[in-house]
């Protein structure tokens, strides 16, 4: 069985720092999930000598070596010719590679052009990997002590093929139970203390944290399938750990857990927005089917449009400001009332970087959830420049409709209560 791999990612743009090498990560974590472990990764430019180099030195230290990018169709794409000289073995045309490229092109009624013959080339003893997104198949190359796989750079082509590489050159070594809980609304030394005992290194399956755009995430990783029932076991003690902040596992994203919970209630939500500007209902309709739970809202950026649109009261904005608790509670009712929903969101702060004062900081945000039951106020200090601002507030707005939804009541991290000094 293989255990270690290293990984090499081709381009001059990645160089250069004109797009992100994320494959480094992807292939990363989808060896990670098969206990294959990374013992290099690096960057190479679209350089023959520079690519041979990479895949000589990660043969020294590795069974496996995968390789993306630099299989396009121009001259400046070079990677198989890098695998050719670093294995020492000849470029050859592979007919059925020809032939797949070839009618890749046709179903599209394009004729092939010439420099696309290159991409059918691979090195004698290789093998050609199918790619159904795209016209650069792989390559698959292995030798008596190690394999190295070269596949395109294009995320939409790479990440379809990733899996099925994976079960071919691993195939004793299917992929391990893993879970990860996700959780907004608590810091993460709250998190981690919720949870020591289970983080402890010495323990069978110790589970790591991170936070990543104010979600904190707690990963299980099994050591093998035999480990199926002890990984949901304690991922389960982790959610309870995490009640009620945790909203859920895995892919699971706060616009789509919303979206779960209200179509389970058969509830719809409005928004009426100032300082998230549209962000909010952008959240909301990420999801597929939101129209289920989402008939839409209101950007009611200046004042005149929060009174013209949702009705509040000019005189409540004179008196209180726009950013303050009357004015995002009027803002609720506003819109439940136009739209019908069964409950309204709204937001109203101060994202900066002006306009803050010594009374309400840049960061100060007033968010309000409410139904016929009532609304929950809640003002927030969020810390962070324009955009996290914006992306915080609409997160603790979606985690303030869940909290809602479940009758739970949490304080969210960042919550400045009403007469405390934010500390
Ligand atoms: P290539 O296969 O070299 O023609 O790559 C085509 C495109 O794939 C590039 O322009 C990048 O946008 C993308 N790409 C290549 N390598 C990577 C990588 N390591 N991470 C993310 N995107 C990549
Ligand atoms: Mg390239």
């Amino acid at each position: 069985m293989t255990v270690a791999a290293a990984t090499i990612s081709v381009g001059d743009e990645l160089l250069a720092g004109e797009s992100l090498d994320t494959h480094g990560r992807t292939i990363a974590e989808a060896l990670g999930d098969r206990g294959v472990r990374v013992v290099s990764h690096v960057v190479v430019g679209d350089d023959v000598v520079g690519i041979e180099q990479a895949i000589r030195s990660a043969l020294r230290r590795a069974g496996l070596v995968l390789v993306t990018g630099g299989l396009g169709p121009t001259l400046d794409d070079v990677t198989r010719e890098g695998l050719a000289a670093a294995i020492e073995q000849p470029l050859v045309e592979d007919p059925d590679g020809l032939a797949t490229i070839e009618r890749w092109f046709a179903g599209r009624s394009r004729p092939m052009p010439a420099t696309n013959r290159r991409q059918a080339l691979r090195p004698r003893d290789a093998v050609l990997l199918e790619n159904a997104n795209g016209t650069a198949p792989g390559v698959l190359w292995k030798g008596s002590e190690a394999t190295v796989v070269l596949l395109p750079g294009p995320p939409r082509e790479l990440g379809p093929m990733l899996d099925s590489v994976m079960d071919g050159v691993l195939a004793d070594a299917p992929p391990r139970p893993r879970v990860v809980l996700r959780a907004h609304g608590l810091g993460e030394s709250d998190a981690a203390s919720r949870i020591e005992s289970l983080m402890e290194r010495n323990r069978e399956l110790p589970v790591a944290t991170t936070v990543s755009n104010s979600i904190v995430s707690a990963r299980i990783r099994g050591r093998s399938s035999d480990d199926r029932a002890l990984v949901d076991a304690i991922a389960a003690e982790v959610e309870s750990a995490w009640a009620p902040y945790c909203f859920g596992r895995d892919a699971d994203s706060l616009p789509h857990v919303v979206g779960r919970e209200l179509a389970a209630r058969s509830l719809t939500v409005a928004t009426a927005e100032s300082c998230t500007g549209g962000g909010l209902g952008a959240a909301i309709t990420e999801v597929p089917g939101s129209s289920e739970w989402y008939p839409g809202g209101f950007v009611t950026y200046a004042n005149e449009r929060k009174v013209a649109d949702l009705g509040v009261p000019p005189e409540l904005l004179a008196s209180e400001g726009a950013v303050s608790a009357s004015v995002v509670e009027a803002m609720v009712a506003g819109v439940r009332g136009s739209t019908g929903a069964d409950l309204g969101v709204a937001t109203s702060g101060v994202a900066g970087p002006g306009g803050g004062t010594d009374a309400r900081p840049v960061g100060t945000v007033w968010i309000a959830v409410g139904d016929r039951d009532g609304v929950d106020r809640r003002r927030f200090r969020f810390p962070g420049g324009r955009d996290l601002v914006r992306n915080r507030t609409v997160l603790a707005a979606l985690q303030m409709i869940r909290l809602r939804l479940l009758g739970e009541s949490a304080t969210l991290l960042w919550e400045w209560s009403e007469s405390g000094d934010g500390s």
